[in-house]
Parts: C-alpha cells; sequence; structure tokens
C-alpha cells in the first residue's frame, strides 16, 4: 500500500504527542524531529522535507496551539493541512478545450506506464461521456502501436495508426483531421519514450508541441522510482512545459516520495494516479484525501 511505511511511523508519532495532554516547544521539536527522519525515509525531497517541518513547527509553536485544550491534535491538525498543500491543495482538474476537440499529449519515459495509462484515461473520459480518439505515436519502440490498439479496444475508444514510416508530426496531425471529421471531442496522443531523456526525444516532442497546440501535456512517470521521477518531471517541464502528472504505480509505492515531491518541485499538479495494471486503475489525485491516507 502507498505510504505504508511513512504513514506508520507519522501515525506513531503522533499517537505519543496527542497521549501527553499538555505539549512543550521541546514535544514539538522532537514530533518534527521524527516526523522529518519519516518524510526522508520515504524518499521525499531533501529541500521538500525541511521547507515542510519549518513550516510546521512555526505553526505549531506560534500562535496559541500549545495553550488549546488539544495541542496534539491542533498540531496533527497542522501536519494535514501543510500535507495537503504539499500535493497541491485542491483537486487539479484536466483542462478542455472550449471548442473541441481537446488535444492532449501524453509524455514520458520507456517503461513509466504511458501506453497503459493512455488507454486508462481514455477509458476514464469515455465513461464520462466523452468521445476520445487514441493517436499511436510511438514509432520507435517495437509493438507500441500495436499495445496501443489493444488497449484502446479493451476500452472501447477507436486508435488512429498510420505505422512507423511517417515522422510523428505527420501522424498527429493527420490524426486530428481524422478525429475532426469523426466527431471525437478529445484527442490523446501517445507519444514515443526512450530509456533516458535525451535532446533528440525532447526535440521531436517540442515539434509536436508546436504543431498540434495541445491543450494539456500530461508527463507520465512512475511513482516507484522516487526522486527520479521527481527529476524527470523537472527535466520534462523545463525544456517542453508541462501542465500536469499522472502518477504510475502508487499501488506498489510503499514509499510515496514522489507524491509527495512532485508538485513541490515542478510547480505542476498531480492530475490522476495509476493504482493497479487494470484498465479501470486509474483515479483523480485528491491531495486530501492522500493527506488522510497517511494520518489515519
Ligand atoms: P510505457 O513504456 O511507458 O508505454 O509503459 P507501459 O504502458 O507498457 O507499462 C509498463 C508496465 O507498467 C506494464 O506492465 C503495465 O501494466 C505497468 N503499469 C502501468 N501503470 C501501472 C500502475 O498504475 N500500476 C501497476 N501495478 N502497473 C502499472
Amino acid at each position: 500500500m502507498v505510504f505504508e511505511g511513512l504513514a506508520e511511523k507519522l501515525q506513531n508519532t503522533f499517537k505519543k504527542l496527542k497521549g501527553k495532554g499538555k505539549l512543550t516547544e521541546k514535544d514539538v521539536t522532537e514530533a518534527m524531529r521524527e516526523v522529518k527522519m519519516a518524510l526522508l525515509e520515504a524518499d521525499v525531497n531533501f529541500k521538500v522535507v525541511k521547507d515542510f517541518v519549518n513550516r510546521v513547527k512555526e505553526r505549531a509553536v506560534g500562535g496559541d496551539v500549545l495553550e488549546s485544550l488539544t495541542p496534539g491534535q491542533q498540531v496533527v491538525k497542522i501536519v494535514n493541512d501543510e500535507l495537503t498543500a504539499l500535493m497541491g491543495g485542491t483537486q487539479s482538474k484536466m483542462t478542455f478545450a472550449s471548442k473541441p476537440p481537446t488535444i492532449v499529449m501524453l509524455v514520458g519515459l520507456q517503461g513509466a506506464g504511458k501506453t497503459t495509462t493512455t488507454g486508462k484515461l481514455a477509458g476514464l473520459l469515455k465513461k464520462q461521456g466523452k468521445r476520445p480518439l487514441l493517436i499511436a505515436g510511438d514509432i520507435y519502440r517495437p509493438a507500441a502501436i500495436k499495445q496501443l490498439q489493444v488497449v484502446g479496444s479493451q476500452v472501447d475508444v477507436p486508435v488512429f495508426t498510420m505505422g512507423d514510416k511517417l515522422s510523428p508530426i505527420d501522424i498527429a496531425k493527420a490524426g486530428i483531421e481524422h478525429g475532426v471529421k469523426h466527431g471525437n471531442d478529445i484527442i490523446l496522443i501517445d507519444t514515443a519514450g526512450r530509456l533516458h531523456i535525451d535532446e533528440q526525444l525532447m526535440d521531436e516532442l517540442i515539434g509536436i508541441k508546436k504543431t498540434v497546440k495541445p491543450h494539456e501535456i500530461l508527463l507520465v512517470v512512475d511513482s516507484m522510482t522516487g526522486q527520479d521521477a521527481v527529476n524527470v518531471a523537472e527535466h520534462f517541464n523545463e525544456k517542453l512545459g508541462i501542465d500536469g502528472v499522472i502518477l504510475t504505480k502508487l499501488d506498489g509505492d510503499t514509499r510515496g516520495g514522489a507524491a509527495l515531491s512532485v508538485r513541490s518541485v515542478t510547480n505542476k499538479p498531480i492530475k490522476f494516479v495509476g493504482m493497479g495494471e487494470k484498465l479501470t486503475d486509474l483515479e483523480p489525485f485528491y491531495p486530501d484525501r492522500m493527506a488522510s491516507r497517511i494520518l489515519g
């Protein structure tokens, strides 16, 4: 389960705090030391941890928290608020074009779960009453086109492909024309990934962006890679500009460091999370619910 280790440690710390009744500044400092350790062990970005703990400490020892009747509970509430804020505060929804179709580019490194997630997102949108079209723009990875066709048929969403001989820009352009003609109101473009970030990949993605002018660029990253996922997000955001992150494999991530760091480091929200291998395992990301999961 996601945040398993962190949840256990924080809940222990706060149980002790709540059990004390009256609190001193020293009690809060000690608790915050434990919170800091727990966050670092969960692979949360170091600077994010430092700022977070300072903010909580400031709010907890300032004001009248320590004089209140239930100081322990007040501190937990502050931590809950700050964890929620760290993950973006409120839910960040997808942007839809005022005049359809909405064009969405899905980008990310190989293995992150991009193709699967493209299918999952199409399925989710379809359930919401949209008419999605998928465009197979990953012409480099063997079997990527076939894989998209398979997930497309599983969620009953059409897939536009022109094979792997044309440029992704030409495929994207033709796919959008096709979608417009067929009344698709949202078009998801699956783009190529690489094992590592390289300039050629970025140049290609920038080329597609310039041509199709997407309403939304979503970066798919693997939660289990922790701070690597955060670095990837930072890089994609600097070079390409992204509108949001989809964090996959959260179901297998017991630490949760990427979920807690990516928003703060990139200033871009997590919009969806992948919670399993099934095509229905994609959920909108709710920062407040995630914070409650951690604090129990
Ligand atoms: P791509 O190379 O980025 O297109 O990655 P794929 O879509 O092929 O996914 C790589 C692997 O990750 C596949 O085995 C997927 O089933 C798996 N996967 C994707 N998303 C999730 C998720 O949210 N949870 C789990 N457990 N597995 C996932």
